[in-house]
């Protein structure tokens, strides 16, 4: 099973990430955990260079194809080999973040990030997607606890109102693709969180 785990700054995915690995290795399954932009050491590169000040200059464009190349190493060489040998693959962010991120907030032609999406993603297309919704505002300040000191990154740095546009957007695929993409509402406290997400997993995994 390939599920990936989608939502706006600070919606919790990555804690719950560790807490759906933790109770399914419990049950005896083999688990990978991974994350986007990387998860490969080709991919972990051009995250470097993507989530860097080195960025700012590129343009949308030049952005959107670095995430794809990232991609598309990430799904040859991580994803795909689990997946075949019987893995069950948690993923940090994937396609829906480029369609989002790149595609929507970056005003990218549709048809652009569509070619985009079909080469890299390459069949690879998730059984379950979990999007974790948050209020932007509660999310970056759970992600300004969270850093701390840190200096946040050039993405935490937006305008709310852009934040905003995400998550609608996060919300608009969920809706058009209900087979794949269930709806998990962040804000909760993160033991129901985790309660929901097992419950939508193990809904995916009868099937
Ligand atoms: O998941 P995390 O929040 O750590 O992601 C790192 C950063 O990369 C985020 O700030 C996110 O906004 C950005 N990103 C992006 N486009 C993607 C994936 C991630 O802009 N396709």
């Amino acid at each position: 099973f390939f599920i990936t785990f989608e939502g706006g700054e600070g919606a919790g995915k990555s804690t719950q990430i560790m807490q759906l690995a933790a109770s399914l290795r419990e049950q005896g399954h083999d688990v990978i955990i991974t994350r986007e932009p990387g998860g490969s050491s080709g991919a972990e590169a051009v995250r470097h260079v993507l989530l860097s000040g080195a960025a700012e200059p590129f343009g949308p464009a030049m952005e959107a194809i670095l995430f794809a190349a990232a991609r598309s190493d990430h799904v040859e060489q991580v994803i795909r080999p689990a997946i075949k040998r019987g893995a069950i693959v948690l993923c940090d962010r994937f396609m829906d973040s480029s369609r989002v991120y790149q595609g929507v907030t970056g005003n990218l032609d549709r048809d652009f990030m569509e070619s985009l999406e079909r080469v890299t993603v390459n069949g690879m297309v998730p059984d379950l997607t979990l999007i974790l919704d948050i209020d932007p505002e509660e999310g970056l300040r759970r992600a300004n606890a969270r850093r701390g000191a840190e200096a946040p990154d050039r993405f935490e740095k937006e305008a709310l109102a852009t934040h905003r546009r995400r998550r609608k957007a996060f919300l608009e695929i969920a809706k058009a693709e209900p087979a794949r993409c269930v709806v998990i509402d962040a804000s909760m406290p993160a033991d129901r969180v985790t309660t929901a997400i097992r419950r939508a997993v193990q809904h995916t995994m009868a099937q």
